[in-house]
């Protein structure tokens, strides 16, 4: 989960990464208010999650009340890279003297905690890697073990930050490795760290992204969640506590386990079609899960078929097939839902379904076949509108299954 840059700074804050105070808010005449209860100059930034704020207009400094007016106006609303902005962040002003860039981060190839700092701070990091590779010192510090002093010095020397800053860099280093450890965290980045004219050493932005697997021992982190921001599909599948990732195509996917799942996309894509989703019901789904699997999946307007995809090893086919009847008979299934069913108990599971015929559900014997059945289907449902008598009636046997 990414975090606003305000929140990643009150954050930050808690475990001693000096941030300016500032206020949070969501309208001109709070903007203005706020900046009153600050000491003027201050900066008026926009809070969206994604960076460059500043090249695009969202970061504005302000010396009196008309401009912070002015400033809150233009940004509120504005739109940058997509994100509209909703919420501005009144911040006292900073007198900058140089800024740097610090973050950590893990690496996983190394499996160890990667510490990263350099002097070319205030631009974006992945250019400075490309172009000047060698401006970025880097440290691996083993996650068992934690920061120690030497640490944080090989990251100030190696960037040849100013002297000056080098006990400020220090501590704030140590500080910024504390809080990515206690909050979770995948990623705090603080660029530009900076260096004020009196020395001290001071996170001018913040970027925390905290790692949804450790949800269950942060409850409190879920209130930061930006609902606005969340796909309303991945919403759906999150209050069903199910694996779900939303994509742009016409087929859904169910499937269980995440390599299955992953080469599911791709025969769906060599068969000429494009998933909606990636959906990981997991070992051992019971037909609750599938069922939740169905009503999230044919809730998506774009769905035009749906592939399920289920090897049994845990995974007792004959549940999936009756999560997939229950689904059938307790949400209002309006698209063909392919079923192919393999592994365990998947005789039985065929069985049950070749009981129960639905409308709309249709057995296939292989991945392949199925991926071909659900992409064909889909195609079909995007094709026939009423009063087209040209589409696809051929090959459509056994269904009625094309959407409203
Ligand atoms: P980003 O563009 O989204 O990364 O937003 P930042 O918060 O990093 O701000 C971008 C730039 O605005 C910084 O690199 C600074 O140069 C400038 N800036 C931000 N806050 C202040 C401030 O308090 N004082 C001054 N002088 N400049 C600031
Ligand atoms: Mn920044």
């Amino acid at each position: 989960m990414d975090l606003f840059e305000y929140q990643g700074k009150q954050l930050l804050a808690r475990f001693g990464v000096p941030v300016s105070p500032g206020e949070a808010v969501d309208t001109v005449d709070d903007a203005v208010a706020a900046a009153g209860r600050l000491d003027f100059p201050v900066v008026v930034k926009a809070q969206v999650q994604v960076g460059g704020r500043g090249k695009a207009g969202g970061i504005k400094l302000a010396n009196s009340t008309d401009e912070v007016r002015q400033h809150a106006s233009n940004i509120l609303g504005m739109d940058i890279k997509g994100h509209v902005v909703r919420t501005v962040w009144i911040e006292k002003a900073s007198d900058i003297a140089e800024e740097y860039y610090a973050s950590f981060t893990l690496d996983r190839a190394a499996k160890k905690h990667l510490g990263m700092v350099s002097a070319k701070g205030g631009v974006d990091i992945e250019q400075v890697a490309e172009e000047d590779p060698a401006a970025i010192a880097r440290v691996h510090i083993d996650p068992l073990v934690g920061i120690e002093d030497y640490h944080a010095r090989q990251l100030v020397f190696g960037a040849k930050l100013n002297p000056t800053a080098r006990s400020g860099a220090i501590a704030v280093l140590k500080s910024l490795y504390r809080a990515f450890v206690e909050l979770d965290a995948d990623l705090v980045e603080v660029n530009p760290l900076i260096l004020r004219p009196d020395g001290s050493v001071h996170a001018l932005d913040a970027k925390v992204s905290l790692d949804d697997n450790a949800a269950y021992r942060h409850p409190e982190f879920e209130a930061l969640r930006n609902i606005s921001a969340l796909d309303p599909r991945e919403q759906a599948a999150r209050e069903r506590g199910l694996n779900y990732i939303g994509l742009d195509g016409e087929v859904g996917i169910i499937g269980n386990g995440a390599g299955l799942v992953m080469s599911t996309l791709d025969v769906v894509n060599q068969a000429g079609g494009k998933a909606a989703n990636f959906l990981d019901v997991g070992g051992g789904a019971g037909a609750k899960t599938i069922a939740n699997a169905l009503e999230v999946i044919t809730g998506d307007p774009k769905v035009r078929s749906v592939l399920i995809n289920i090897f049994g090893g845990i995974t007792r086919c004959d549940l999936v097939a009756q999560g997939i009847l229950d689904g059938f008979s307790t949400i209002d299934v309006h698209v063909p839902v392919v079923v192919r069913l393999d592994g365990t108990s998947a005789e039985e599971g065929r069985a049950l379904l070749a009981a129960n015929p639905r409308d709309g559900l249709v057995p296939a014997a292989t991945m392949l076949e199925a991926a071909s059945r659900a992409v064909e289907l889909a195609a079909e449902g995007a094709g026939v509108s009423p009063g087209d008598t040209s589409g696809g009636a051929g090959k459509s046997s056994g269904t009625n299954g094309q959407g409203a």
